[in-house]
C-alpha cells in the first residue's frame, strides 16, 4: 500500500514541512505490473504475501477485482503488508521508502510449491521487492521449464551470474542499470555500454527503460532506441511498472521486441500523466485511443 505525501520540496534532515496533500493508494511493483498487463487483456496469476491486516484485505480486493487470480496470494501470520512512503514533490520527483514486511515472509519453500502453476505460465515477471533468494528460486524454476522471464531489477540489488544468465528479458531504468554494472549510465551511449555487459553475462535481451526518452533494446542483433511519447508528467510511480505489465502482455501476443516496447512506452506515458500507482495504469482502450 503507498503511502503518497505531496510537498512542494522534500524536507533536509532535521527539517519538517507543511506538505499539500496525503493520500493512500494500492501499489507495490509487483501488484502494479499484475495489474498492468491484466488491464490490457492478459490473464494473470499472482504469486505473492500480504499481512493479517487492514491493508492486506484491502490490497486483494482491489487486485481481485482487476480478474487477476489470487489463489497464490497468501497471508502472513506474523508480518504486515509491505508499504511505501512515498514523497512527491511539485516538479513530480518523488522519493520511495520501501517496507517490504509480508513480502520477505514468503519463502523458498512457497515457491517450489508452485512450481506447477510457474510451469504452466507463457511469461514469468519478477521485480525485486522480496528475497534474492526467492527470486532466484523462482527464475530457476521457469528456466528450467523453458518459460521466459521479465527481470524489472528493482529496487537495485547486484546479483549472481547465474541468474542473469536465466533472465530473457531485463528491464533496468538508467539509475539500476549503472548499479547492475558498476558504471554510471546517464546517456544513450553509457546505457548502451552497460547493456552490453550485462548480455556478456548471459542476459539474452536487455531494455534500458530512459524515462520521457522511452527505451534502448539491446541484444544480439545489435541496439535499437524506441522514442518515448511526448506528455506531461503528473506522477512518474508506477512508469516502470505499467512498462513491464504491458511489455509481458505484448510478447505473449507474440509481437515483436520493439512493437512490445514501442506499446509499453505508450502505456508508461500514459500512468505518467495521471496520479497513484494502481490508479494511474491505462485500460486496453486508452492505450488504442493514445496510438491512434
Ligand atoms: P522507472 O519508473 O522504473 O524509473 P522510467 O522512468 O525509465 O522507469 O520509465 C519507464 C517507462 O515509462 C519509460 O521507458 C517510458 O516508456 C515511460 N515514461 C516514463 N517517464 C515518462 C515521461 N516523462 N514521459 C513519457 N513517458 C515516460
Amino acid at each position: 500500500m503507498d503511502m503518497v505525501v505531496r510537498t512542494n520540496r522534500a524536507p533536509s534532515a532535521g527539517e519538517t514541512l507543511m506538505g499539500q496533500a496525503f493520500a493512500l493508494s494500492p501499489g507495490g511493483k509487483g501488484a502494479n505490473q499484475a495489474v498492468a498487463a491484466a488491464r490490457l487483456g492478459a490473464e494473470v496469476s499472482m504469486i505473492g504475501r500480504v499481512g493479517k491486516d487492514t491493508f492486506g484485505s484491502e490490497m486483494l480486493e482491489i487486485i481481485k477485482q482487476e480478474g487477476i487470480h489470487i489463489e497464490h496470494i497468501s497471508v502472513s501470520e506474523t508480518e504486515a503488508t509491505g508499504v511505501a512512503s512515498i514523497v512527491i514533490e511539485e516538479d513530480g520527483e518523488n522519493r520511495i521508502i520501501v517496507v517490504p514486511g509480508a513480502n520477505i515472509d514468503l519463502f523458498v519453500e512457497d515457491i517450489q510449491a508452485l512450481e506447477t502453476v510457474i510451469s504452466q505460465a507463457e511469461m514469468i515477471v519478477m521485480q525485486l521487492e522480496m528475497e534474492l533468494a526467492m527470486s532466484e528460486h523462482a527464475i530457476a524454476i521457469a528456466h528450467r521449464h523453458g518459460i521466459p522471464v521479465i527481470l524489472n531489477p528493482a529496487p537495485a540489488r547486484v546479483f549472481k551470474d547465474k541468474m542473469l544468465s536465466q533472465i530473457s528479458y531485463l528491464t533496468p531504468n538508467e539509475t539500476e542499470a549503472g548499479i547492475l554494472t558498476g558504471m554510471t549510465v546517464d546517456s544513450l551511449e553509457t546505457a548502451e555500454q552497460a547493456a552490453r555487459i550485462l548480455l556478456q553475462k548471459g542476459v539474452k535481451n536487455v531494455i534500458v527503460t530512459l524515462g520521457s526518452k522511452g527505451a534502448l533494446i539491446v541484444n544480439a542483433e545489435g541496439a535499437k532506441s524506441v522514442p518515448g511519447f511526448p506528455v506531461k508528467a503528473i506522477d512518474t510511480v508506477a512508469a516502470g511498472d505499467s512498462f513491464n505489465g504491458a511489455l509481458a502482455q505484448q510478447l505473449v501476443l507474440g509481437k515483436t521486441l520493439e512493437e512490445a516496447v514501442n506499446f509499453a512506452n505508450a502505456v508508461g506515458a500514459l500512468a505518467v500523466g495521471k496520479e497513484g500507482a494502481i490508479p494511474s495504469l491505462p485500460q486496453l482502450s486508452e492505450v488504442e485511443q493514445f496510438l491512434k
